[in-house]
């Protein structure tokens, strides 16, 4: 019951993240603090394994195992978002329910919220009998029209190019 009100405030900054985290009584230790700043910085969707070497590469001297171990601990606690691949688990910095857009190019899932009309998620509870609490939608696309899409070559040459 007494988590109900802590997960009213939504985590919209880092400081929200390190907030909740006092709030549920999750220790800050330092190597916490440079994975939910790290996670805070990119706003992308990484592994742990990225995120290790990121710190590593910045000279922040944390252990695999803790990295792992510290995103668990707060994807459990739904201070981040993570996010299941056939490849691996992937962490992101917003935990709210939200939507992605997986750009099927580059690779890159992009964080969106989505309001769907609310005549839509009626005709859905009434064809299926369900009461919808909830929703997330993923997008697939590219980034980059692919090439039969994109316009004819001569009108793309015709765009000036600054010398
Ligand atoms: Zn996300």
């Amino acid at each position: 019951m007494k988590h109900e009100a802590i997960a009213l405030k939504p985590i919209r900054s880092l400081q929200d993240a390190l907030d909740r985290c006092q709030a549920l009584g999750m220790r800050l230790s330092r190597q916490r603090r440079l994975i939910l700043e790290l996670l805070w910085e990119v706003q992308d969707h990484v592994c742990a394994r990225d995120i290790y070497d990121q710190l590593s590469r910045a000279g922040k001297e944390i252990g695999y195992t803790s990295v792992y171990q510290n995103l668990e601990a707060l994807s459990s606690h739904g201070i981040i978002e993570c996010i299941e691949r056939s490849d691996g688990r992937l962490y992101g910095n917003i935990s709210d329910p939200h939507s992605h857009i997986n750009c099927l190019d580059s690779q890159q899932i992009l964080d969106v919220f989505v309001e769907l009309p609310p005549d839509l998620i009626e005709r859905i509870e009434a064809e299926t009998g369900v009461r919808i609490t909830d929703y997330r939608i993923d997008f697939f696309g590219y980034r980059n029209p692919e090439p039969e899409a994109s316009a004819p070559t001569d009108s793309v040459e015709a765009i000036p190019v600054d010398s």
